[in-house]
């Protein structure tokens, strides 16, 4: 069977999951699914696909006994609507994954107890609650620091904190092989979530 994994979108196009080229090609042969064409975003139930496949456009193949099967990159579930957004709010635990655990002061690595959440730009400085203001730092720095901004306190970020290029909602990154086609699926909305402080 063929490595790889294919991002599966619910009757929404929004990202729920990450299936096995395997059991992505099992949901669109029962109907449960359809493929999501990666440049036109049309949809081919499994007859459809197999049509397309046949005429062996670019992309990557799986050659059963009778004929190739186009791997699809993305499919779209038919029935399944959750969206999961009791994940989506797990925004602290997503900083920390960013962050790698890691003070974004001082560099070391810290036991998750040992860590908070710090404001680059201090909230009585108007300061908001972004992935781009909202770092980890260990108590010691984040004492120091203080209500003072980076440079105030000449204590200079390791990396400039940003959106993470993977989806939380799958405790997981994206394979740098399938980001392009999967990065267009995914919902827009759900990177600007913001902390509930
Ligand atoms: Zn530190």
């Amino acid at each position: 069977m063929i490595d790889g994994q294919v991002l599966v979108l619910n009757k929404s196009w929004v990202a729920v999951n990450v299936a096995s080229v395997r059991r992505a090609l099992t949901l669109l042969y029962q109907g449960a699914a359809r493929a999501v064409h990666p440049t036109d975003y049309s949809l081919y139930d499994f007859d459809n696909w197999c049509e397309l496949s046949a005429l062996r456009e670019e992309g990557r193949y799986l050659h059963t006994a009778t004929m190739p099967i186009r791997v699809p990159e993305v499919i779209l579930l038919s029935t399944f609507n959750g969206f999961f957004r009791q994940e989506v709010r797990f925004s602290r635990r997503n900083i920390f994954e960013r962050d790698k655990n890691q003070c974004q002061y001082c560099g070391k690595t810290f036991a998750k107890p040992d860590l908070t959440l710090d404001h680059v730009v201090p909230r009585s400085k108007g300061g908001r609650d972004t992935w781009e203001n909202l770092v980890l730092a260990c108590m010691k720095c984040n004492v120091y620091k203080a209500n003072r901004t980076p440079h105030q306190a000449d204590m200079p970020l390791l990396k400039k904190p940003v959106k993470p290029q993977w989806l939380p909602r799958l405790g997981r990154r994206l394979p740098a092989s399938e980001m392009g086609s999967w990065q267009r699926f995914v919902d827009a909305a759900y990177w600007d979530v913001e902390l509930k402080s």
